[in-house]
Parts: structure tokens; sequence; C-alpha cells
């Protein structure tokens, strides 16, 4: 095998090869041949993957000065070298399924980099430093141990594919929608339990994947028409039954919306007080036009005033006006005419209510 191996890498030397396919060699240190006298100056793609590495060599951007691109999934790689950053030329760069426990802040220096995949490691943090791979159009973050995403994501603004699957994310950051050029956004299994209200604002984000987060019950309305991904999302609002705190405040409090009815119940839901403002705005509005001038000192804004004339849509079971805020009730893409647009049989259609009370009302049939 150590003969193949330097008769491939010496073959490569000798007829300036561009590609140097290295996988499944059972490799557990970096090749000396490769970094021996000037190395291989016109390597721009390297495959490495499915061998036991540990670690990357300090010198390997001097010895591989043009490399492109670099596959190392499936190795056991604990740490990569601060000199990473080197690697002026990278454009692709494939870490899954390593040990990788953190990453330098070096990696930021890449700037040629556009597509980094780290999934199925056991990343805690990232460093703030990825906001500086302007270029970078995708980012595979599936699978690590992330409680949040990195500072300055929302500074990668060529970033198309963003994947946080299987992660432990509570929240998003409202940056994320400054991301214009986003198109998939798959989130799935984490611990979020809202989303920014204005995500999918953006025209270019298509695809937004939120499945098994058993907390988040609503999403933001601006998703409406988009491809959703969010079975086993809510589930823990099967679950309300025989809260007695929160059925003698529903008696209690009559009048008010079913949410807030339901304060005190852990597995309720509450519309955002926001909602809640532009519902009753509207309501003013809507029964008599110049009864929000009736109400000095308030003066909304222009753009709220646009927003309560033209509400973002209506529940598919009261009618009421929603603006902010949507609960969807999931019927398996499958059965519409989307089934084919995407392969991941768990995306689910929707139709919209106003709060989680008319979502465990609603009835296609009724
Ligand atoms: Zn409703």
């Amino acid at each position: 095998m150590a003969t193949e191996l330097h008769e491939t890498i010496f073959m490569a030397k000798q007829e300036r090869h561009k590609n140097l396919f290295l996988n499944y060699k059972n490799l557990n240190i970096f090749p000396v041949e490769l970094l021996k006298d000037e190395g291989l100056q016109f390597l721009e793609r390297l495959y490495m993957k499915r061998n036991s590495l540990t670690t990357l060599p300090d010198n390997l951007a001097q010895k591989l000065p043009n490399l492109i691109e670099l596959y190392l999934h499936s190795n056991n790689i604990v740490i990569i070298p601060e000199a990473i950053g080197n690697l002026a030329r990278l454009q692709s760069l494939d870490l899954s399924n390593n040990a990788l426990q953190m990453l330098c802040p070096e990696i930021g220096r890449l700037r040629s980099l556009r597509h980094l995949r780290l999934s199925n490691n056991q990343l805690k943090c990232l460093p703030p430093e990825i906001g500086d791979l302007q270029d970078l159009e995708t980012l595979d973050l599936a699978m690590n141990q992330l409680m949040s995403l990195p500072d300055r994501l929302h500074r990668c603004l060529s970033l198309q594919n963003l994947t946080v699957d299987h992660n432990l994310l509570s929240h998003v950051p409202r940056q994320v929608c400054w991301l214009h050029r986003l198109n998939q956004l798959s989130m799935a299994a984490n611990r979020l339990t809202f989303l920014p209200l204005d995500l999918g604002r953006s025209r270019e984000l298509q695809f937004v994947f939120v499945d098994n987060n058993v907390d988040l019950k609503g999403l933001p309305s601006y998703l409406y028409n988009k491809v959703i991904g969010c079975s086993g999302c809510g589930l823990s609002s099967q679950a309300l039954e025989g809260g007695s705190m929160g059925e003698l405040l529903t008696e209690a409090l009559v009048g008010l919306p079913a949410e807030v009815k339901v304060i005190g119940s852990h597995t309720d839901n509450v519309v955002p007080l926001e909602e809640l403002a532009m519902r009753t705005m509207h309501r003013i509005y809507h029964h008599r036009p110049a009864g929000l001038n009736l109400l000095p000192p308030i003066i909304l804004p222009k753009s709220l005033l646009d927003l309560l004339r033209f509400p973002l849509g209506h529940c598919h079971r009261c009618s009421q006006a929603m603006f902010t805020i949507i609960y969807p009730k999931l019927f398996p893409l499958r059965d519409t005419a989307l089934a084919g647009v995407h392969r991941r049989t768990t995306v689910s259609f929707v139709a919209y209510c106003c709060s989680s009370h008319c979502l465990r009302t609603f009835d296609l049939q009724g």
C-alpha cells in the first residue's frame, strides 16, 4: 500500500496532475510525499475521504498553494491548524463526519471559500470570523451541538443554503433575515420555540425546514406560499389537558383571545403582543377608519398604517386578519400539487390559523 501511495503521488507530481484521489487509503498521517521539496504546485483538488487523519500539516498552503477543493469527509480530525487560513484559493472545504470540537478563527481568512461542510462533528460554537466569508454559498452545520448560530453570520451575503439540522438551537437571530440570497434554510430537530417574524420576507428564501422542533407552534406569516417542512412541530399542544391553572384563567378572563386566556399552561402558546396590537388596531380601523385619529397621542408610522389596510393573510377558520404570525395546520405534501418539488417526504402544506384555538378547531371538511 505504501509503495502504491508513493507511486500515485510521484506520478501526480511528475505529470502535474490537478486532481489527486487518496480516498480509502488507511492514512493516519498526511502523506509526507505531498509535502516534500516544492510540494505539488499544480494540484487543485485533493480527495482524502474515509481515512484516519487526526489533523492537517502546518505547511499545507506552502506545498499545495493552488488547492481549490479539499475533501476530508470521514476522518478523525480533531483540530485544524491556524495555517488553514493561508489556502488563499480554496473554494470548497469538506470536513464532515470528523471529531472537530472547535474551529479556529483563521477559517475567516479563506476569502475564496464558497462551500463549507462541517456536519457531524462536535462543534459547540463557531468563531464570528465565519462572517468574513463573503463568497460563502453553502454552510452545512448539521449534527453538531450548536446552541446558537455564529455571530456575524448575517455578513455572509452570498449564502444560499444554510443547514443546521440536529443541533441545540433555541432561537434564530433576526439578522438571518438579512441574508437576501438565502434560498434554503434547514433547522430541523432543534429546540426552536419561535422564529423571527420577518423570516421569509426575502423572495429568495423558498424552502424552510423546521421539522421536529416540538415547542415551535407558530410560523411567521411571511412563510405563506413557501415550501415549509414543519411536521413534528408543536406536538406539545396535543398534551393540552387538565391544566387547572389554565382552565381557571380561561374562565376568569372572558373576552381575551384564546392564547391569553391560557397563560399559565406551559403547554400552550401566546400570540405576540405585537400581533395582538395590530389586530386591535385593525379592528378599530375596519369599523371606523377615522378612529385611529381619535387616539392622540398615538401616531402610527405610515408603514404600520399601510399594514393595517392590507393584512398579510386571514385565518382559514375564523377569517380574522393576521399580520405577523400564523399557526399552520399541516397536511403531508405528498397529498398536494407541490409533492414533486422536494424529495423530503416530511414536507407539509398548510392551512393558516390566527390562533392555537382556531388551529385546534380547524377541520378541512367543516
Ligand atoms: Zn381564527
